[in-house]
């Protein structure tokens, strides 16, 4: 299945990772850029499904990037992260040809909606590329990360919280690896509520509940002691 790919242009490292993160939980492929310049590089470099374009940044500003990529594109969509909340703003940027815009601070659902919006825009008409995955199967388990909705080997009827769909994505789409404590609390809970560790062992113990054939004995979601979890399918 081929995936569509991002290019992230934002200098603020931490909702750069955040952002990164979260998209790439969503199935997309993210490649990132910190400065206008390393964006304008990465452009004619290869195709991109997407650009998401802060305004502010060193070197070259966001609004500098979408002229030039509309030199030569001008389907790919274009969104802008910008801190101004200036009506003039807006109409600069949608006049360059950006397709969206979103002020700072935003929801990050509310980015992750349009972006969703914004790509399959973009598909249109190009069958080749698969839909992102929305469902995940390992073992005799099926999780589907827009219902909610499970059937484990214990449970054919789990319906999961947003929490757990959030920690499963994240475990699933780093299969093979072990995930530390500190980005599993990073990523899943993000900033404002920081649980214990003991909180994520809960929920790996609900997962192994859920799924694994003996819970004691688990086949795929694993403990690395002192360091975080692995999936494996
Ligand atoms: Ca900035």
């Amino acid at each position: 299945m081929s995936s569509q790919r991002i290019l992230l242009v934002e200098d603020e490292e931490n909702l750069r990772e955040v952002i990164k993160m979260n998209l790439e939980l969503e199935g997309y492929e993210v490649e990132v850029a910190e400065t206008g310049t390393k964006a304008l590089r990465k452009v004619g470099d290869r195709r991109f499904n997407l650009f998401i374009l802060d305004v502010m940044l060193p070197e070259v500003d966001g609004f500098t990037i979408c002229e030039k990529i509309r030199l030569n594109d001008t389907e790919t969509p274009v969104l802008f992260l910008t801190a101004k909340d200036s009506g003039q703003d807006k109409v600069h940027g949608l006049k360059l040809g950006a397709d969206d815009y979103l002020t700072k601070p935003f929801n990050l659902e509310e980015l992750l909606l349009r972006v969703r919006v914004l790509v399959r825009h973009s598909e249109r008409g190009k069958k080749e590329d698969a839909p992102a995955a929305d469902t995940a199967k390992f073992g005799e388990n099926e999780v589907n990360f827009v219902t909610f909705k499970a059937k484990g080997v214990n449970n054919p009827d789990i319906l999961l919280t947003k929490k757990e769909i959030a920690l499963l994505k994240l475990l699933i789409s780093k299969k093979d690896t072990v995930v530390s404590r500190h980005d599993i609390l990073r990523f899943v809970w993000g900033y404002d509520v920081y649980p214990t560790t003991r909180t994520i062992d809960n929920f790996v113990m609900s997962f192994r509940k859920y799924f694994e054939k003996d819970p004691t004995s688990p086949q795929h979601f694993h403990s690395v002691r002192g360091v975080g979890y692995k999936f494996t399918e």
